[in-house]
């Protein structure tokens, strides 16, 4: 082999071990998740929530626009008229039943967009994983803010920050233990014990 051939090389193999180097030493950019978050860019989308009013009336007013703007069909909106002495919005109307299918959103953003109320917004929470497909399936008993939680406000502006489990989610969801296998379980009743397949 010619002797600049050779010497070639050497300085290839040299440029690479500089390069791992240069990164041995380098700042790391993975976290240790979960005990270390990352802080999300400010726009990020991730889970959905229904705002309420000041006074805690809910914003929606069952009018079905979001549904109609969601490209993945993901949103179910069924719309009833406020009894007089007990309105749950300042409309005519209410969402008596409002379900989105997070395994169908795409997190476009488009429902937000097409809300008049503002009404529907999404959250930085992006901590939904489960077992089970229906447990993707949010009703208002999860998208509702309590009213406790920020009632008036975006989620991005209330001062103490994004309730990291709005609605209980935590609770209601599976568990997981990798030593042992998992038990799935959803309001605290058990659905499937998986014993294989986890460990090793
Ligand atoms: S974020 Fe987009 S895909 Fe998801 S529910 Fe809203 S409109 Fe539909
Ligand atoms: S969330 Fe907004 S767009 Fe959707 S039904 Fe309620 S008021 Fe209408």
């Amino acid at each position: 082999m010619a002797m600049h051939k050779r010497l070639y090389n050497v300085g290839a193999i040299l440029k690479g071990l500089s390069i791992t180097l240069r990164f041995m030493f380098a700042r790391k950019p993975t976290v240790q998740y979960p005990s270390v978050r990352k802080q999300h860019a400010p726009r990020f989308h991730g889970l959905h929530e229904l705002r309420r009013y000041d006074d805690g009336k809910e914003r929606c007013i069952g009018c079905e626009l979001c549904s109609s703007a969601c490209p993945a069909n993901a949103i179910t909106v069924i719309g009833a008229e406020n009894a007089p002495g007990d309105r749950k919005s300042p409309g005519e109307r209410y969402a008596a039943r409002y379900e989105i299918d997070e395994l169908r959103c795409i997190f476009c953003g488009m429902c937000e967009e097409a809300c008049p109320t503002d009404a529907i917004v999404l959250t930085p929470r992006f901590e939904m994983s489960d077992f089970r497909r229906g447990s993707f399936i949010y009703a208002k008993d999860r998208l509702l803010v309590p009213a406790d939680g920020g009632v008036g406000t975006p989620p991005d502006e209330r001062p103490g920050g994004i309730p990291a489990d709005l609605g209980g989610v935590a609770g209601k969801k599976s568990t997981l233990d990798v030593g042992s296998g998992y038990d799935a379980t959803y309001n605290g009743s058990l659905l499937k014990t998986q014993r294989k397949g986890l460990t090793g």
